[in-house]
């Protein structure tokens, strides 16, 4: 009888080890694609091609952006999310560095996004692609900050507590001209903003007013702004977004300075879509950048100033038509970070040592 009991334990036992592990071992198209982007640490080591929508998508080649500069310094290391098409990170760094001309410092930056983009663990519906940034309306601090300050440093809204316009207190003139210069760069289509920043912008603006038709009213986006650049050359799988309207936009303002935009919404809350999202979501394309090899090192894809990487990879180069390459190819070894990277026009970059956390 007691052998028949400890028979019976063992068997419970064995039967209680299978369940727990089968979660783990279900097909992998049951798990949510956001496990999968979100836990890559590094980028496909291929061309660089954005794939799908920005809030349905995925990206290969992707640089990171050094988590310090002479006029940047990157928030939130620990999430890993100062990835983006090589577009956008060289985009990143010469806003930082002529934002100066405006009285701005530098630049503190928020999410880009994942290594290998696609929907994320937590935030954002966008960002998928690497074709979108967060950047705060706080001015770089004169000091390197520590991780621990990175992490925990609150950001401050510049709308009034409690209302839908800016805090004049906070607001100056170099947050507009920062905005308008981030604008007026032919590469960016659109720059999120909460409508009480925008209205600001418009109420403001002297002269040329065009860049104001970029800058297009949201939700959110009271403590950064949001700048989002267009499908890259080369990148035949990326979904263009809708052109802007017509029109500084400052006359489409009204409704949401009324209640119902910021009513919360009736009935039980939807899933977020990048809760549901699995492979089968997104573009075929992105099985294959997530399947890709790693590249050789982090440093060896981290952009530093004048899109010149921070270490110096082996001297390997892309195939001349990579740019233009349709299919992903998972077959190919890992690519140098040159190849991401066009020439500088300036000559060699200077070599720049990657700081320490
Ligand atoms: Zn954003």
């Amino acid at each position: 009888m007691r052998y028949w009991l400890k028979f019976l334990g063992t068997a419970l036992l064995a039967a209680a080890v299978a369940l727990t592990a089968l979660p783990i071992t279900l097909d992998a198209a049951e798990t949510p694609a956001k496990t999968l982007f979100g836990n890559k640490k590094l980028p496909a080591a291929m061309a660089a091609h954005s794939y799908g929508f920005y809030s349905k998508g995925c990206f290969s080649g992707g640089v990171a952006i050094a988590t310090d500069g002479p006029t940047w310094q990157a928030m939130r290391l620990s999430r890993n999310r100062r990835w983006g098409h090589p577009a956008m990170i060289r985009l990143i760094e010469k806003l930082s560095r002529e934002a100066q001309a405006d009285g701005w410092p530098g630049l503190l930056l928020g999410d880009i996004s994942q290594p290998r983009g696609g929907p994320m663990l937590t935030g954002h519906a966008s960002h998928q692609i690497g074709l979108d940034a967060d950047i705060w309306l706080t001015p770089m601090p004169n000091h390197k900050m520590s991780y621990a300050e990175r992490e925990n440093m609150s950001a401050v809204s510049m709308i009034k507590k409690g209302g839908l316009t800016v805090d004049d207190r906070l607001w100056t003139p170099a947050h507009a001209a920062l905005i308008r210069r981030a604008a007026m760069y032919p590469e960016v289509e659109r720059i999120f903003v909460h409508p009480g920043i925008k209205k600001k912008l418009c109420d403001t603006a002297k002269g040329d007013r065009s860049w104001l038709r970029k800058v297009r009213p949201f939700w959110g986006h009271d403590y950064h702004f949001h700048v989002r650049i267009g499908c890259q050359p080369g990148s035949q799988g990326c979904k263009e977004q809708e052109k802007v309207p017509a029109g500084d936009g400052c006359d489409k303002l009204d409704w949401w300075f009324t209640e119902e935009p910021w009513r919360p919404a009736k009935g039980p809350e939807k899933p977020k879509a990048r809760d549901v999202m699995t492979m089968a979501s997104l573009p075929k394309a992105c099985r294959a950048v997530l399947d890709a090899p790693n590249p050789a090192s982090e440093a060896a894809v981290t952009m530093g100033i004048d899109g010149g990487m921070v270490a110096s990879a082996p001297a390997q180069l892309a195939p001349a038509d990579s740019a233009a390459e349709p299919q992903v190819d998972t077959s190919a070894a890992p690519i140098a970070a040159s190849a991401y990277a066009d020439t500088p026009e300036t000559g060699a970059p200077l070599p720049r040592p990657r700081p320490a956390n």
